[in-house]
């Protein structure tokens, strides 16, 4: 055989093979595990005693990572475009956010009783990434009035879209208001459940009033140009005392200037978890029963 008999062999022996063992596709799914802090939240109008550990009556995802939710919420943001305020709140840009405990904020009441809010999801989200959402949606009809409802013709609704972060407005703004779940960091339960809270007017419970008596802010940790997702707002608690098992918690290292360093420390007991990203805890479900009326 000579040289060129032997190449084209050569060859066709490749090409066969190849054809046996064809490329596996990989997986589009990504799910980071790389994040690991955790979030805190306070501000409470009674003296009860502050919520530790109340987490909702309602199954776990055993899939769902265990990392903090605060911190991979911000982390997924670091670089976005959008602004945002406090991390992951899209800044009003025609009127003050913290005007929003008037009624205008809050999504209306059907005749129903139950409160309608209407949504469209993009295309980019694949249907396990849907079921997610969905997922999310039906653990706040099962426990409150609210129902996301697909839109009709509603003049003001809900778009779920995979923008670079995970943030939403405060309260209902009356015309299309987005809520962003980028598919590389937000697909999280106890995520997309604080961005809605965020779309149905809540804020961050580490901001309360009176968290000052919970939770011990760092400020020599905190870079000068984010303090301000710090400071305290008149909000409204709602009669229920401050939860450091919110979903709507920062972590205990969120925004920090030096890796380790806590921004937020937990008072009196600093061990009290904060920041759990798991679901919406038991205050959490009543506030927003209570908000509505249901
Ligand atoms: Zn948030």
């Amino acid at each position: 055989m000579d040289l060129r008999a032997s190449i084209s062999l050569l060859l066709l022996l490749l090409i066969g093979l190849s054809h046996a063992l064809p490329a596996t596709e990989e997986d589009a799914e990504d799910e980071s595990h790389a994040f690991s802090d955790e979030p805190e939240d306070s501000d409470v109008t009674t003296t009860e005693t502050p919520e530790t550990s109340n987490y909702a009556d309602e199954e776990t995802d055993p899939e769902e990572p265990d990392y903090d939710l605060t911190t991979q919420i911000l982390d997924t943001n670091n670089a976005s475009t959008e602004f945002l305020m406090e991390g992951d709140l899209v800044a009003p840009k025609t009127r003050n956010a913290l005007a929003c405990w008037n009624n205008q904020c809050l999504w209306r009441k059907s005749r129903s009783g139950k409160v309608e809010v209407p949504y469209t999801i993009s295309r980019a989200f694949p249907s396990h990434e849907r079921a997610r959402i969905s997922r999310a949606m039906d653990s706040f009809h099962r426990q409150s009035c609210i129902r996301f409802v697909p839109r009709s013709r509603q003049r003001a609704f809900i778009t779920i879209e995979n923008r670079d972060g995970c943030f939403s407005s405060l309260g209902r703004t009356g015309g299309r208001q987005v809520l962003s779940l980028n598919r590389r960091g937000c697909m999280v339960h106890g995520i997309i459940q604080h961005e809605l809270l965020h779309a149905l007017g809540f804020q961050h419970e580490q901001t309360r009033s009176d968290r000052d008596r919970y939770v011990k802010i760092n400020w020599q940790y905190i870079q000068s140009n984010t303090r301000h997702n710090f400071r305290k707002r008149n909000t409204n608690n709602l009669g229920t005392g401050y939860d450091y098992s919110s979903v709507l918690h920062y972590g205990r290292y969120a925004f920090t200037t030096r890796r380790g360093a806590e921004t937020i420390t937990p008072y009196p007991n600093r061990r009290v978890q904060i920041g759990q990203r798991t679901r919406m805890s038991r205050n959490d479900i009543l506030r927003l029963n209570r908000l509505y009326r249901c």
